[in-house]
């Protein structure tokens, strides 16, 4: 099955499987059942199989599978060797919190350039990441081969810079805004809307002591 024929939250799981394996790897451990995955991702071990199946990988019986075939296969899906460039637009107060995190825990992706319109910031290095100004913006992505982009800019600012990331080629925005991005088909758009994640947390608590009343 190819990559693309892999349904998206299997492709989501992946990472979290990747990063797991890894530790086990660390650990000395060479292969590991579907029920000891399932205990430490906290997926079940029928949605492992099922996952696992889409790549062809299948356990053996009494066996297991074998940890590190399992990590350089989807280290290999991951492009685990390609380190990913991404740009990050908006470095306010959200913008400067994810420049200083950077991903660590993922060894494919950096963000290695940032972009304001804030005087006092353009041309600073910010957390090891250069600030550029917005003039900058389409240069920058092509010279530095930049697919990903962050967008932590006020909401009103949003759909102009998706629009211009769009033409600038990128294929994927991370939209840390609440407005509900217009792009082009070739564009994909991940929401991380940290409000709305707080009051979903939120409901399920007060209904959870509602329903314990
Ligand atoms: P946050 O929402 O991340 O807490 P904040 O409250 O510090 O940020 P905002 O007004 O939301 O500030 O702006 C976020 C950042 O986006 C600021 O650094 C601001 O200078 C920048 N910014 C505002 N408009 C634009 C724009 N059109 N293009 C690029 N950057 C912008």
């Amino acid at each position: 099955m190819a990559e693309h024929d892999i349904p998206r939250a299997t492709a989501k799981r992946l990472p979290i499987y990747y990063r797991y394996l890894n530790l086990l790897l660390d650990s000395g451990k060479t292969r590991v059942s579907s029920n000891e995955l399932a205990e430490a991702v906290k997926f079940d071990a029928a949605t492992i199989r099922r996952d696992f199946s889409y790549f062809g990988a299948l356990g053996k019986r009494g066996y297991g599978y074998d940890v590190e075939a399992l990590m350089n296969f989807f280290g290999r899906i991951l492009d685990q060797d390609t380190l990913a460039s991404v740009a990050l637009i908006g470095v306010g107060n959200l913008g400067q919190a994810l420049l200083n995190f950077n991903f660590h825990q993922s060894s494919n992706a950096r963000i290695s350039a940032a972009f304001d319109i804030n005087e006092d910031i353009i041309n600073t290095i910010q957390a090891g990441v250069p600030v550029y100004s917005m003039g900058d913006l389409e240069d920058q992505i092509t010279a530095q081969r930049i697919e990903v982009a962050i967008v932590t800019v006020p909401s009103v600012a949003a759909q102009d810079l998706a629009d211009r990331l769009a033409k600038a080629g990128i294929k994927g925005i991370l939209n840390f805004t609440p407005l509900r991005l217009d792009v082009p088909a070739s564009v994909r758009v991940q929401n991380v809307d940290l409000t709305n994640e707080l009051q979903t947390l939120l409901y399920f608590i007060n209904n959870v002591d509602l329903a314990n009343e």
